[in-house]
């Protein structure tokens, strides 16, 4: 056995670990309770100090606080509320001939003590968000949120201390020193959003204790917008996948393929919405975040500058602004494949458009990158869109919009291989947090009790009947 006692959490984990089963044999009702206080808290004790402390992390408009990080948690609850008596039902399963006098069912069991960390982009939705699930699968939780939004890290450590016994659910602030502690121990589940970089990182730590993962990364998601859409609309749409948040959204469009016959009405159109939504001068409109600090402000503005220097056609809606970490909504037209943009997931307000004449031109470019975490396509033409997604792989699709297959919570939400290993939401975001035990009750004599030793001839054809027959 492996020796912890020098981990400076291992306290916090044998005492989740001792209640493992208390809390596990609460019922469907006791963690709706559960659940339900986490609503409140979340919908309404907390709302305003969500609020203030996503504003003071990187200028997150209200109303994008309420519909990315509140509305979503409000409305996992709600939905895992509804169906949770009946996922926690006893599934019985029928018995083959071959084992007559028995029955079978699936228990869903909690997998036990189980590790969250969480990542800064949206960091309530993405911290509670998995919590629901494993509260909801009867697990008890350490979480460990993002440095990076210390604010937001605050007030949750603020609502899981109202709402939870440390036992039960304990949220540990920290730098990544935290989170390598955490991964040593020996958790049932490790449940991790965040890049496919620091993904691998928790993959290697968890297979020292053979513990099971959700990855939930990241990458580059492309789009797709074929000449028979309506560009405005998908222009619009675009837009704001793209530049709510400023574009620090895992699902948000990384880059687009535009068919070169309406690449100049994409431009225009895209020059006329930004205008439209965020004014003459975008940096004091009241509807656009920040660059959550400076590292990435740096790392977004050395895109900018790579393009620059290539001499790449750019549309800027401002200059960038260091000391507020501002960057505006951009443009880039047809970057090179080497660029940084292209080389890189963007995370930030920047749009590179690239045309094809071919569909096939932009299926093959997609499919020599990672499978991305969502694939858009923008169109009316049926055996276009068929075609698009027969011949590529990703971990979601939305037609016509983008982002909104993550509002579904009858949707499995994740990847697939590079950007992400498992799913989240409604009933798979469940499942991760739980163990498929299989029973099997035998109730009188079985037949596989007339093929015990010795074998003879009778019984070697009764095995011949079983396996041709049952
Ligand atoms: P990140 O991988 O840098 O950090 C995520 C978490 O891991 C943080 O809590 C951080 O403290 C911790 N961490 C960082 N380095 C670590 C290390 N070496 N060892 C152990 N833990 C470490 O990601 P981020 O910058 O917070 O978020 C951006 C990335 O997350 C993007 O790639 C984005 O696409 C992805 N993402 C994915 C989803 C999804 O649902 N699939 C959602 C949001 C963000």
């Amino acid at each position: 056995m492996t020796d912890f006692s020098d981990n400076p959490f291992i306290e916090l984990f044998k005492s989740q670990e001792q209640h493992q089963f208390l809390i596990g044999n609460a019922t469907y009702k006791q963690r709706i309770t559960k659940l339900k206080a986490l609503r409140k808290a979340v919908e309404h004790t907390y709302k305003q100090e969500i609020r203030d402390a996503l504003y003071k992390d990187f200028k997150k408009p209200s109303l994008e606080v309420d519909l990315t990080e509140i509305y979503p948690i409000v409305d996992e609850i709600k939905f895992v509320s509804k169906h949770l008596k009946s996922w926690l039902k006893k599934q019985k399963v029928e018995t083959p001939m071959a084992l007559l006098g028995s029955s079978s069912w699936i228990k869903n069991e909690p997998k036990g003590v189980c590790l969250i960390i969480s990542p800064w982009n949206f960091p309530i939705n993405l911290t509670f968000g998995p919590l629901v699930s494993a509260i909801a699968a009867g697990n008890t939780v350490i979480i460990k949120p993002s440095e990076m939004t210390p604010n937001a890290s605050a007030i949750m450590a603020k609502i899981v201390n109202r709402v939870f016994d440390e036992h039960e659910v304990a949220l540990v602030e920290g730098e990544v020193e935290v989170s390598t502690q955490l991964l040593k121990l020996p958790f049932n589940h490790i449940f991790f959003t965040g890049s496919p970089q620091v993904g691998k990182i928790v993959m290697e730590a968890a297979s020292k204790n053979l513990s099971s993962v959700t990855l939930e990364l990241g990458g580059k998601s492309p789009v797709i917008v074929d000449d028979s859409s309506n560009i405005d609309k998908a222009v619009q749409r675009i837009c704001f996948g793209k530049f709510v948040n400023a574009g620090q959204t895992c699902i948000a469009p990384d880059y687009v393929f535009v068919n070169a016959s309406v690449k100049d009405a994409f431009v225009t159109s895209f020059k006329k919405q930004i205008k439209e939504w965020y004014g003459e001068d975008i940096s004091k409109s009241e509807s656009f975040s920040r660059i959550v600090n400076q590292k990435h402000f740096k790392r977004l503005q050395s895109y900018i500058d790579d393009a620059q220097a290539n001499q790449t056609e750019i549309f800027r809606g401002g200059a960038s602004d260091e000391k507020d970490n501002f960057i505006a909504p951009t443009l880039v037209l047809n970057p090179g494949d080497d660029s940084k943009l292209m080389q890189n997931e963007i995370f930030g307000p920047i749009l590179p458009v690239k045309t094809y004449v071919n569909i096939k031109e932009a299926v093959h470019y997609i499919n020599q990158k990672e499978k991305p975490l969502a694939l858009y396509i923008f169109s009316k033409n049926k055996q276009n869109t068929n075609y698009i997604i027969n011949n590529t792989r990703a971990g979601g699709t939305c037609i016509n919009h983008n982002l909104l297959q993550y509002l579904n919570h009858n949707l499995p939400f994740g990847g697939s291989n590079n950007s992400g290993i498992g799913k989240s939401h409604g009933y798979f975001g469940f499942l991760e947090f739980i163990n498929q035990r299989a029973v099997l009750k035998q109730h009188t004599l079985g037949a596989v009790d007339l093929l015990l030793p010795p074998y003879t001839n009778f019984k070697q054809k009764l095995v011949d009947l079983t396996i041709k027959w049952f």
